[in-house]
């Protein structure tokens, strides 16, 4: 087979290794003589396995004793609705930060459940606003919780400064760059993430959650979405995509065993700006993000005109480049490189780019 790159921004690609071990393992797991997603997920293997991923995922992102790591169904999405069900008072106030596509779909799901502010922290250029600008310390005290998306997998914006609210409760949607790099898990209330760009398949949700936020659920909340449901039931109230859990598990212990998140920020960080470096000195591709907020998941770029996108994602994909195809909603080109892309891919990318520029120029 020759080498194909996959740049899929979610199910995206996941790392060779752990695909190898899964299908070793697939007909006979623990010697079990049976796959994994054969066995009761209350069953002693299955419970050590679900013990085990939560220590792997401690360890990976330092998580202090006082947060619970709890697993979930239904999708980024179904925390859009989960965060107000378990954080916000019937007669209580949420801050929304609106930095594009994602976190005002979370803010519109929001409002099914209560009064909710937003305001809009993308600047002109698809930027964020400055870091002095992110202190909502003052205000934050008057709302139950504030919530934002760090990583804006569609336009490709990344908000590397942790936004200050003081004491009061920060939520996080982490979908798109959570295990990228190191993160100060105590900054923030609840954090979620669905798994399938960065930890695994779709089909299971990772939440990390501060004790004292367990508990508040509003009466009316269905078992499923409640943290605290949740939590006393290991995150087994109902039975959990067992399969999806295993090979989450498996991609931590490869974060693990590649030297962990500081390992990963270096691979991150050095395969991004080998891409933006190029388009920054082509006159034939475009970013539009502001330089401080360019995505390290997501690099969008687009051609001069939809007619030589198109012609650019249909070439690449013959070349092995697979996924390249921007958003329905914005168009274009996007290249996702989570964790699982190594150099060699965007190194592809970048030779691909340079002979279509030279071609159609
Ligand atoms: N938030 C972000 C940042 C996302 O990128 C996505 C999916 N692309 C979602 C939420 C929605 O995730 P799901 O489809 O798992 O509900």
């Amino acid at each position: 087979m020759s080498k194909v790159f996959n740049f899929s921004a979610g199910p995206a690609m996941m790392p060779q290794a752990v695909l190898a071990q899964a299908q070793q393992e697939l007909l006979n797991w623990e010697g079990l003589q049976t796959s994994v997603m054969e066995v009761s997920h209350r069953g002693k293997h299955f419970m050590a396995l679900a013990e085990r991923s939560i220590q792997q995922l401690r360890e990976l992102l330092a998580i202090p004793d006082n947060y619970q790591v709890l697993f979930a169904q239904g999708g980024a999405r179904g925390q859009f609705a989960a965060v107000p069900m378990n954080l916000l008072d019937e007669n209580g106030k949420a801050l929304y930060l609106n930095s594009g596509y994602w976190s005002a779909a979370a803010a519109k799901e929001a409002r099914l459940f209560g009064e909710i502010d937003e305001v809009t922290i993308g600047a002109e250029k698809n930027g964020i606003v400055g870091v002095e600008q992110l202190d909502f310390s003052e205000v934050a005290t008057q709302y139950d919780y504030v919530h934002y998306c760090p990583n804006e997998t569609i336009s490709g914006v990344e908000i590397f400064e942790v936004p200050n609210v003081g004491d009061a409760v920060l939520v996080a949607d982490m979908s798109s760059n959570i295990l990228s790099r190191p993160i100060n898990v105590s900054k923030f209330g609840v954090i979620y993430a669905g798994a399938q760009k960065n930890m695994g398949p779709s089909g299971i949700v990772i939440l990390i959650v501060r004790d004292d936020l367990i508990g508040k659920a509003r009466a009316n909340t269905p078992s499923i979405w409640n943290y605290q449901v949740l939590r006393d039931n290991d995150s087994m109230f109902n039975t959990p995509p067992t399969f999806a859990w295993y090979l989450c598990s498996l991609v931590f212990q490869w974060l693990l065993d590649n030297g962990g998140l500081n390992a990963m920020e270096s691979r991150n960080r050095a395969k991004a700006e080998k891409l933006y470096a190029y388009l920054d000195q082509s006159d034939f591709y475009r970013n539009t993000v502001a330089v401080a907020n360019r995505s390290l998941m997501n690099v969008t770029f687009t051609c001069s005109d939809d007619e030589l996108n198109a012609k650019f994602v249909a070439e690449a994909t013959k070349c092995g480049l697979q996924a390249l195809k921007g958003h329905r909603i914005v168009g274009g080109m996007r290249a996702s490189i989570y964790n699982a892309m190594p150099l060699e891919g965007v190194e592809a990318l970048i030779a691909f780019m340079q002979r279509f520029a030279q071609a159609n120029q």
